[in-house]
């Protein structure tokens, strides 16, 4: 059984790992067990290309960002499970925990993160009754969210990125998913607002 389980690592699945990751060194998620689904195969970071991104060089490709990613991720916070090559199909929730299927595996998790984008092309069964028309994009193109308050679908599932119902911006899709980590993070220090910071040591 796992404490959190994102799916996606785009964007906002990735920066919410990362932001957990550290987070995991904390006294109070002492022993929690979190992994990222690390399907990357229809992540918009694909085909982009960054000049208007703090902090990424300019010409920063989103390809090379999907790998680097995945090795800053297993670099710094090992403790975060990566599961590779596996798509998921199905959420579904038992008693108090989230069953999720993926075309390989069954996993068993407390709290899932949804981070999959926002096309319509969504296919995640058990969460269909969540979706609607994205507020946030032009109505042409068919984008859609989960609807939520905060980035709380329902109790223990949050859903992170594009598919919040943010508009399509790395930085914000990047924001939304460190802001559900320390949501999380909060959630398992009963209610004390928590971030993770490192700093320069001092000599
Ligand atoms: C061509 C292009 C150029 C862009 N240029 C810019 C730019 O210049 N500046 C800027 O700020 N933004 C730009 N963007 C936007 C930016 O890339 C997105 O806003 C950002 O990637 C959205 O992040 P996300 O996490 O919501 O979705 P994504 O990054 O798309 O991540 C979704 C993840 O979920 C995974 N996934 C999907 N379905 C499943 C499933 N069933 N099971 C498991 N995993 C699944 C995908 O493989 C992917 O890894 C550009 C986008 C495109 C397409």
């Amino acid at each position: 059984m796992f404490d959190a389980v994102i799916i996606g690592a785009g964007a906002a699945g990735m920066s919410c790992a990362l932001v957990l990751g550290s987070g995991l060194q904390k006294p109070f998620a002492k022993g929690k067990k979190v992994a990222l689904i690390a399907h990357q195969k229809s992540s918009h970071l694909q085909t982009a290309l960054f000049n208007n991104v703090l902090g990424l060089a300019p010409g920063t490709t989103g390809e090379s960002i999907l790998e680097n990613g995945k090795t800053q991720l297993k670099t710094l916070y090992p403790a975060i499970e990566q599961i590779e090559n596996e798509k998921v199909l199905e959420v579904s929730k038992s008693n108090n925990h989230f069953t999720i299927t993926t075309n390989k595996n069954t996993y068993t998790s407390k709290i899932v993160v949804v981070a999959v984008g926002y096309t319509n092309l969504f296919t995640i069964e058990g969460l269909n009754k969540y979706i609607e028309a994205h507020p946030r994009a032009a109505t042409q193109k068919n984008r859609i969210w989960l609807k939520n308050t905060d980035h709380l679908v329902e109790e223990n599932l949050y859903v992170a990125g594009t598919l919040a119902g943010w508009r399509s911006q790395f930085a914000i899709a990047s924001g939304s998913g460190a802001h559900v980590a320390t949501d999380i993070l909060t959630l398992w220090n009963k209610g004390k607002h928590i971030k993770v910071h490192d700093k320069i040591d001092e000599a």
